[in-house]
């Protein structure tokens, strides 16, 4: 994708700290971390979202996020560790070039990623199990 920075920046053409490269992907400082360690995994080829991930590399990110999260938390002797993954404007997405977060938390930071908790009605917890078991069948 021509006009794409995380494509520049995977592929070496945008320099950036890089903490991890292979053949598929390369992992960097965020530039507005959330905490210290912040860190993004890119792949090296162009997907928008996770819809457009192909199994094959989503299966690797994953597998590539474990490997850093297990590393990181050695190295920053973190607390714990959040991954996350915004899909589209609404989620939070600003960055339309697929991304895994990989978040060091620390006992008392200020990290906000939380939600206030709902409540699952009969109605839509039938017409959720309905559409979606429809779509995977
Ligand atoms: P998202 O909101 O999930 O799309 O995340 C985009 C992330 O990319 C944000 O956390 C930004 O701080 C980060 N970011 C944007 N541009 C750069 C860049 N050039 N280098 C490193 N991180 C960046
Ligand atoms: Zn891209």
């Amino acid at each position: 994708m021509e006009n794409c920075i995380f494509c520049k920046i995977a592929n070496g053409e945008i320099p950036a700290a890089t903490l991890y490269e292979d053949e598929n992907f390369r992992v960097i400082l965020d530039l507005g971390p959330a905490s210290k360690g912040h860190a993004l995994i890119l792949p090296k080829s162009h997907a928008a979202n996770i819809y457009e991930l192909s199994d094959e590399m989503a299966a690797k990110a994953m597998i590539l996020a474990k490997k850093m999260a297990t590393a990181m938390t050695a190295a920053l002797k973190c607390d714990g560790f959040n991954i996350v993954q915004n899909n589209g404007e609404c989620a939070g997405q600003t960055v339309f070039h697929f991304h895994m977060h990989l978040i060091p938390r620390y006992k008392g930071d200020q990290v906000g990623i939380t939600w206030h908790p709902g409540e699952l009605s009969d109605a839509d917890k039938e017409e959720i199990l309905l559409k979606v078991k429809e779509q995977l069948s």
